[in-house]
Formats: structure tokens, sequence, C-alpha cells
């Protein structure tokens, strides 16, 4: 079980293992992310189209009801009340008169006589399916898909004028099996003008919530039309269109480019994952070989321009002579786990350099960067002690740089941090400002000084909007008792406004750039004040 546990991991870690996994998995996201995007579509598509028939209908239903209206209107205003033959001439008349009006009718109870000889009246002892203001409504429920009959009724007394299911079906345009309901009765009775009945209420939770025009349940599609008046409602149901993927043109186009996308993307990843294991074999090699160099960057005195410090920082030097820079192979010795291996020398190397100088200097320190692996285990304790004791140099000349980063698991930062603070080195929170954490937290970490990022250093006297940011931190920091570096500072204006406002220390190309440790010593024992020089950044 192990065995076969170790050598899947052991595949894991291969290159083309991993850029296939990248690929598939691109694959799958993109090929889900296009079927989303489509369903997405088609679903506006639908809507649209459900909205464009449903306002053709709405559109279709005012002007049938205006001409039922004047219709009747017609036939009430005139004074004869029975079936003689200028009834009938008047009951032809209105029906021919209106584009919409299918049917003319009256019956007192006692005779009935309509602008269709032959067809059978209405039953006129039905009461109204719709009751308003002025008139009654009768829908005809019948599904017959026949166009020459009766579906929608106004009338009132011995009058009824009617519309054919023919002139409410040519806007619908309804396909097979769908229906034109009128809701009535407070949403409870679903009365069909077009189509088949349909099961009511469509969902549990009838009527939808306002706004929410279109609603699918299962294989169907319901659509509630607006018609400004409460009595009733009318709602649309038809069927969802078949299997709406399968022949969707859009999907054949976007799953080959999907497909390509995730080759490319499998293809990036192995390069990528070549690259970085090279460059870790290599920087592994520079370790064997002795390729990384420390230099030193001088800390100053913002006031006397005295140097009382430097910052350790490392180099690789490749055998062609060239330099790379720490940002490039950091990041990755600290996802290698190589890290705590440049810690050790930078350590070992700055004590060899530096030991007699710290000796004879025993003001002077010296700062290391410390990475996040670095501050979760106790390790690096016992490595300083060992060094410390082998050059008689005394603990609290080696402080460590701690990033915010560095400090995600505080409780255990926080007893790596107290174990080596307690023996007297200093603890320096760097690039303050960039993290996400707030000064509140320090309150609780044991911490000596803060080094406040370059970023906002370089704001000052540029920037309004974020020039605010390093005075506020500034006091923040001395209320807090801490000690500020500001790093970075390039400018004098940028080192008088940091002394007005109380930083004692600071470090910069203003001052002096990364330097060997023979040009260090040389700035110690010189005891030179720095004033606005510019060494180069070069061993
Ligand atoms: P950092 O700790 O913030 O170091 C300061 C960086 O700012 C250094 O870059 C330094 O050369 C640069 N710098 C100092 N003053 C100025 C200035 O006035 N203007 C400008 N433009 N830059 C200035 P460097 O040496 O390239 O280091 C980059 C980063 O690499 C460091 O940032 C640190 O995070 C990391 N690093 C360097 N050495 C070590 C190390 O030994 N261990 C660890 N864990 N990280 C290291
Ligand atoms: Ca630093
Ligand atoms: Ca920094």
């Amino acid at each position: 079980m192990t065995c076969t546990l170790l050598q899947f991991r052991r595949l894991a870690h291969r290159p083309w293992v991993l850029a296939l996994l990248a690929a598939l998995l691109s694959a799958a996201l993109l090929t889900a992310a296009s079927v989303a995007l489509i369903i997405h579509q088609n679903r506006a598509a639908e809507s649209a189209q459900m909205n464009a028939s449903g306002e053709r209908f709405l559109l279709r239903l005012e002007q049938v009801f205006g001409q039922l209206r004047l219709g009747m209107r017609e036939l009430e205003s005139q004074p004869i009340r029975d079936c003689s033959a200028a009834m009938l001439a008047l009951l032809q008349r209105v029906g021919v008169d209106h584009r919409f009006i299918f049917e003319t009718s009256f019956n007192d109870g006692v005779q009935g006589c309509s602008n269709r000889p032959g067809h059978p009246l209405p039953d006129f002892k039905r009461p109204p399916d719709l009751s308003g203001t002025t008139y009654g409504y009768w829908l005809n429920t019948s599904s017959e898909p026949d166009d020459n009959l009766a579906a929608l009724l106004m009338g009132r007394g011995p009058f009824r004028v009617s519309t054919s299911r023919g002139h409410l079906a040519d806007v619908a345009d309804l396909p097979k099996g769908a229906s034109l309901l009128v809701i009535v009765d407070n949403g409870r009775r679903a009365v069909p003008v077009l189509g088949p009945a349909q099961p009511w209420p469509p969902t549990p939770d009838w009527p939808v919530a306002p706004g929410n025009a279109l609603t699918t349940q299962g294989d169907r599609l319901i659509y509630r039309m607006d018609t400004h008046v409460p009595d009733y409602q009318l709602v649309m149901i038809t069927p969802r269109p078949a299997p709406f993927l399968k022949n969707d043109t859009t999907l054949w186009l976007l799953l080959p480019i999907s497909l390509v996308l995730a080759l490319m993307i499998g293809w990036m990843t192995l390069m990528q994952v070549r690259r970085r294991r090279s460059l870790e074999g290599e920087l592994q090699g520079a370790l064997r070989r002795n390729e990384l160099l420390v230099l030193y960057q001088p800390i100053i005195n913002l006031h006397s321009r005295v140097c009382v410090g430097a910052e350790a920082l490392v180099r690789w030097r490749r055998s062609d002579g060239s330099l790379t820079s720490p940002d490039l192979f950091i990041p990755l010795a600290e996802s290698s786990g190589q890290i705590e291996q440049i810690t050790d020398f930078v350590l070992a190397r700055l004590l060899d350099q530096l030991g007699p100088l710290l000796r004879a200097n025993p003001k002077l320190y010296v700062s290391v960067n410390l990475a996040a692996c670095d501050v979760t285990r106790p390790r690096i304790g016992a490595v300083v002690a060992r060094l410390l004791l082998q050059h008689r140099v005394a603990a609290s000349q080696i402080a460590f740089e701690v990033t915010e980063r560095g400090l995600v698991d505080v409780a255990v930062a926080r007893e790596t941090l107290q174990a080596l603070r307690k023996v007297g080195h200093r603890i320096l929170i760097d690039d303050f400002g960039t993290g996400y954490s707030s000064l509140a937290y320090l309150q609780t970490l044991p911490v000596d000084c803060l080094k406040i990022d370059k970023a906002f250093i370089d704001a000052l006297g540029h920037d309004a909007a974020s020039s605010g940011v390093a005075p506020h931190i500034i006091r923040m920091a001395h209320a807090l008792h801490l000690r500020v570096i500001a790093e970075g500072v390039e400018l004098e204006t940028q080192a008088d406004l940091l002394t007005s406002e109380g930083v004692a220390f600071g470090q910069g190309w203003l001052f002096a750039r990364a330097v060997d440790a023979l040009h260090f010593s040389e700035m110690v024992t010189g005891g030179r004040r720095i004033m606005a020089r510019r060494g180069a950044d070069q061993p």
C-alpha cells in the first residue's frame, strides 16, 4: 500500500504527468465553461423569444378588446331589441366592420339570432368567467384546434360579441403542446384560450415573484405576461425545445477551441515545470559550487549619517559571471525547500566575513532575511547559536528580518521569534505595510523594529494620496515603542521628511548600495559619515 502510494507520488511529480493533469483539468474547466455559456445564451434566447411573442400577443389582445368594446357600444346604442331583419343587418355590419370580431349575437331569452346563421348561439345563461366593471367575459375552453371558434366573448344583457381562436392564434405562433391560459380567481384557475388544458398551478410556489416572468419547470417553460389588470393574468406554457445542446453550432466551435487551449496550457505547464526543475537543479549546483555570495547594504543613522549596521543580501553569481537577482531564485528556493540551506549559508558566510568586524564593534549589527519556513521551525536558533559561539559574536549583533508573509501562522512564528529574542537577537518586520496584517498584531509579537517598505518611502513628497501612509505607520510604531528603519531611501528630500517625522534609521541608494564585506568593513572602520554616496551594487 505504502509502496503504491510512493510510486503514485513519484509519478505525480513527473513533468509530463503534471502537464497532462493541467491539460485535462483545463479541458474539463473550459468545456464546462463553454457548455455553461451556451446554456446561458440559450436561456437568454428562449427568454427573448417568449418576451417577443408575449408582447405581440398582448398588443393583439388590446386591439381585440378595443374592437369588441366598439362592437358592443354600437349594438347597445341602437333601439332594436328583437331578431328583425334590421337586427340581422346590424349584427352583420358590426361583424364586417371590425376585423377581429368573429361573431355578434342577440338573445333576449325569447328569441336569438347572430351574424352567422346556422352557427350555434353562445350559451347566454352561462355566468361570465371574468366580470369587468362594464362587461362580462367568457372564454371558450374547448381545445379543438378549430380557428373558426369563438374563443373570447364579451357581452352584457342580450348582446354578445366574440373573437375567433384564429385571431388570437395567428400572433401567438404557439408550438405543438403549448397553451395560452387566462388565469382567474386570484391565480387559482387557469382557462386555456389556445392549446390544451395544463395542470394548474404549474409550480407549488405559484404565483412566482413579480419580475420573474420566465420560470422553468422540468421540460416546460412558463411565461407570465404583465397585463396591468389585477383581475386576470396571461400565462404561456410551452414545452422546452428538445435536447438543446445536440445541434448547437456554437458548442461545436467552442469545443475544439477549448481543446486547443487545454493543450496549450498543458504544453506551457510542461515547459514551466521543466524550467523550474532545471533552475532548482542549477541552484542546488550553485550551493555546491559555492556560487552564492553575500553583500551588505549599510543601515545608517539618519541624523548623524553614520553606519550602524547592514542588511545581508544574497546574490547568485553564475559560472558565466552574470548575477541572478534574489527576487528570482529566493521564491523558488522557498517552494523547493532549498531556502534553509541558503539561510544557513548567509549566516555562516556573514560571520566568516564580518566576525572580526562585529567583535571589534559591539554596537554594529547585521540583519538576515528569514523566509516563512525559517520562522515556522525552531531550527534557526540552534544554527545561529553554534555560529555565534564559534565566532565569539554577541547575539545582539545578528538581527532577523521577517516579512508579514512569514507570519501567516502567528502562534508558531511567535514561539520561534520569542526564542530568538530571548537570547538577544533583534526582530525586524520587513516590507512593513505591504502585507494584510495590521499594526494590532504587532502588540502580540516579540518585535523590535519596523522596516517601512520602499513603496511608502517612494510616495513621500510625491503622491499626495499615499504619502500620508508613512507618517501614519511611523506614529503608530512609536506609540508601540518600536524602532523604524525606512527602506529604499533614494532622495535627500525623503531623508529630510523622515528625519522630521522622527525616523532614526534609513537604508537606500542615497547612502549606499549593497557592497561586499571588504567595502563594508572599510565604511565602518573608516568611521566616515555616509553622505549621499552611490556605490555600485556589485561585489
Ligand atoms: P528586501 O529584503 O526588501 O531587500 C531590500 C531590497 O531592496 C534589496 O534588493 C536591495 O538591494 C533593494 N534596495 C535597497 N535600497 C534600495 C533603493 O534605494 N532603491 C531601490 N530601487 N532598491 C533598493 P535585493 O538585494 O535584490 O533583494 C531582493 C529581495 O530578495 C529582498 O528584499 C529579500 O526579500 C530577498 N532576499 C535577498 N537576500 C535574501 C536572503 O539572504 N534570504 C532571504 N530569505 N531573502 C533574501
Ligand atoms: Ca529585508
Ligand atoms: Ca524590505
